[in-house]
């Protein structure tokens, strides 16, 4: 019989449920596997040892006792360090919330929680959620398991990095432009951002609450959807959550969608793109087309990339979501003063005006304090009409052309990231060029619709490539069983990172 740490998430779930594995081993074997590699990874901000392992037993012997627990009874997960939890700190990788204690647990981990699922511990992250590559962590610097002088990508870095390098079933991440999709493919695992509104954002730490979505990163699609399943449905605590039902993502995912119509958009895969990027995706096309799929091209032209004369690349897209998103957050962030929360500063101050303004100053990073500058100027009377107001028009403009695509097509594939993960450090000189790494993500978010991205193959250099799959709203089945059609006629195998020593690749 194979580990526990060898199964996927679902293969786990089985395991479990026919006792053949217990959850103590399985728990054990995911703290024992953290102890051995997290210390080069450093994927995990906090981990609740104990916590996670009386709740093993606690399952063990429900089962025992005939109770055999809900879909992931027993099942060891991560969560992102954004979702609140009323046990441990909910930190953002923020000094701001470093000794942060959450009074109550985001609807998204107490689902996960009903269900069985057992929460080892809290993944790394960008500051806020902020980031393209997680070095912009406050805590700590999350290392790429394919490769350790590598980003993960971000935000939800350590997310992806707890699952590619075996030191968790399945996680938690959130994609406000990207940041479940790139470290997933950066880090060669499954990530899906669901449509906006499908999973509840209550207790999520905002960054941008009209981008904002709480999804699974995965080994492999079916424990995607097993998760997807398990995290969507409606919330009352959640004003945005979407009142229906969750949908059944794993009762047809082995059905491959008959006649499937597959969009190339036009100005993506192009080629400019990456080689081996652009080859990934030509695989994903094979793989779609052998199977029946018509391949159609498509145009978004409001997201398309543009060359200046100097070479810089540009992005309407990009623009867009840098105004919206830095307004959103400089509004969420306000709240971080000291007082209502997070850090205060020890100086003695003048007065409170003082005493806010230095607690900010000492706790949040050099990106953080960026956006709230950016998004106070572009909703500043006098700017907001000019920058505010016109990216909310281009927001329509971009959502309207995926709604044209989609009387076309039933998905549309292409790249997840412009390349493979890069080194650390390699971007962090230019937040411009650090922005461009979502440029194949954010208008997904923009327009709200579902997008799930999965690996594609190793780079000459043995790094996981990927492709990403994008939908109209509410169609997770269907991307879901897009992907496992890719999945299943790519057949890569287990993506198993070279650090994770003694398990067959
Ligand atoms: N990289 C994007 C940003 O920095 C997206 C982040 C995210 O999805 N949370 O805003």
């Amino acid at each position: 019989m194979s580990s526990a740490i060898e199964m996927t998430l679902t293969q786990l779930r089985d395991a479990l449920a026919a006792g053949a594995v217990s959850s103590v081993e399985a728990t054990r074997a995911y703290l024992d596997a953290i102890a051995a590699r997290d210390g080069t990874i450093r994927a995990y901000t906090q981990v609740f040892a104990e916590r996670a392992l009386e709740r093993a037993a606690a399952a063990d012997a429900a089962r025992a006792a005939g109770r055999p627990g809900g879909l992931l009874a027993g099942v060891p997960v991560s969560i992102k360090d954004n979702m609140c939890t009323d046990y441990g700190r909910t930190t953002c990788a923020s000094r701001m919330l470093e000794h942060f204690a959450a009074p109550y647990t985001a609807t998204a981990v107490r689902r996960l929680e009903d269900a069985g699922a057992i929460v080892l511990g809290k993944t790394n992250m960008d500051e806020f959620a902020m980031g393209s590559s997680t070095e912009n962590s406050r805590l700590q610097q999350t290392t790429n398991p394919w490769d350790p002088a590598r980003v993960p990508g971000g935000s939800s870095g350590g997310a992806a990095a707890s699952v590619a390098g075996r030191l968790c079933a399945g996680a938690l991440g959130s994609d406000t432009g990207g940041s479940i999709r790139l470290p997933a493919a950066l880090c060669g695992c499954v990530g899906l951002k669901p449509t906006y509104g499908r999973v509840s954002r209550y207790g999520l730490v905002a960054f941008a609450s009209s981008l904002d979505q709480i999804g699974p990163l995965t080994r492999t699609v079916a424990d995607a959807a097993l998760l997807t399943e398990v995290l969507c449905g409606h919330d009352p605590l959640d004003s945005t959550s979407v009142a229906q039902p969750a949908p059944a993502c794993l009762a047809e995912l082995e059905t491959p969608v008959d006649g499937l119509r597959v969009g190339l958009v036009r100005e993506w895969v192009s080629d400019r793109l990456d080689p081996q990027t652009h080859q990934a995706v030509d695989r994903a096309v094979g793989a779609l087309s052998d199977q029946g799929a018509r391949i159609v091209e498509v145009s978004l032209p409001h997201s398309r990339i543009d060359v200046g004369r100097d070479g810089a690349l540009s992005s309407y897209a990009v623009a867009c979501y840098y105004i919206v998103a830095t307004a959103e957050a400089s509004s969420n962030l306000a709240r971080y003063d000291g007082v209502h929360y997070g850090h205060r500063t020890a100086e003695a101050g003048e007065d409170i005006v003082e005493m806010v303004s230095r607690s900010r100053a000492q706790a949040f990073g050099d990106e953080v304090k960026q956006r709230i500058m950016l998004g106070t100027y572009t909703l500043s009377s006098g700017y907001y009409d000019a920058y505010y107001l016109k990216a909310l028009k281009v927001r329509r403009l971009i959502a309207g052309d995926f709604h044209r695509a989609f009387e076309q097509v039933d998905v549309l594939l292409g790249p997840t990231s412009p390349e493979p993960a890069f080194a650390i450090g390699a971007k962090t000189a230019d937040p411009l060029t650090m922005y461009l790494t979502d440029v194949f993500t954010l208008s997904t978010n923009l327009a709200g619709l579902p997008a799930i991205s999965l690996p594609a193959g190793l780079s000459r250099e043995g790094l996981p490539l990927a492709v990403q799959l994008q939908g109209p709203v509410f169609q997770e089945p269907r991307l879901l069983r897009a992907a496992r059609m890719i999945e299943r006629a790519l057949d890569l195998g287990a993506m198993i990172p070279p650090c994770v020593k003694g398990l067959p690749s």
